[in-house]
């Protein structure tokens, strides 16, 4: 059975490649973005009365996932990346259809430019991710207080973020230029520890890209040092 659908919006994330993106939705608060809302349903009156509620359930596609195909059976991070589990018991992005879902928090709707935009945040999402459907998130019935949730046990344990000088005033400076508080998106993306399992306890360098910013950070056993900030091209 073959069906076609069509793009109904493009996300605008604060993520601007994989690495780094949390797990999960809502697990880094200061994570911004919008939907921006393509000619097929750019009329505001879809979004009648969507206001009124702090939360919605959008459905993607894991564009960036599609090239890399995918296997039955997956090594989710939660188990240490050791253990191998059924691809329909994870959520990886590596799927047949390669189709997401995120719950994400709603700010309301903005039009700029003739153009139309949701404002979101707490979002897992790469900057470019085409969107197919937008729902509100109703607690009534999406929140299931019995439910077990598996393999999947939430940590508390975070990991100590220190900034250098140099880094801290880049983050103040680009947030006096552009309005964007990248030093508490820092430091909620690096507590919940962004590296692939089989590199956690060693010592290295790593840079991912946050809005056009290069950010280079160092690994330390129990700590980690953002070096620098930077402009990326
Ligand atoms: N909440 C979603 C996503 C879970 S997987 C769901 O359950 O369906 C989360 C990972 O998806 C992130 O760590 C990020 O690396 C990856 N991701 C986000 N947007 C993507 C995209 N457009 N293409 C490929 N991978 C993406």
């Amino acid at each position: 059975m073959e069906y076609r659908i069509q793009a109904i919006g493009r996300i605008h994330s604060c993520y601007r490649e994989k690495f780094g993106i949390p797990r999960q939705p809502g697990l880094v608060k200061s994570a911004k973005g919008a939907v921006e809302l393509l000619p097929l349903c750019d009329r505001e009156e879809m979004f009648r009365e969507l206001d009124t509620f702090s939360h919605i359930w959008l459905q993607f596609l894991f564009h960036e996932a599609v090239a890399d195909g995918w296997r039955p059976t997956v090594r989710p991070p939660w188990l240490g990346g050791q253990k191998r589990v059924g691809l329909y018991a994870s959520r990886s992005p590596h799927r047949p259809n390669f189709l997401g879902l995120s719950v994400v928090r709603y700010h309301g709707l903005r039009k700029e430019k003739g153009k139309l935009f949701l404002d979101i945040s707490e979002l897992d999402l790469l900057d470019g991710t085409p969107v197919f459907d937008i729902k509100p998130y109703v607690p009534y019935s999406d929140s299931i207080r019995e439910a077990s949730s598996g393999f999947v046990q939430f940590s508390e344990k975070k990991i100590v973020v220190r900034f250098t000088p140099e880094a801290e005033a880049s983050c103040l400076q680009y947030l006096q230029q552009t309005g964007r508080e990248l030093k508490p998106l820092i430091q909620e993306i690096l507590g919940q520890d962004p590296r692939p399992a089989s590199q956690r306890g060693r010592k290295r360098e790593y840079g991912m890209l946050l809005w056009d910013r290069n950010v280079r950070w160092l690994a330390e056993e129990s700590s980690f040092t953002v070096l620098s900030v930077r402009e990326c091209g």
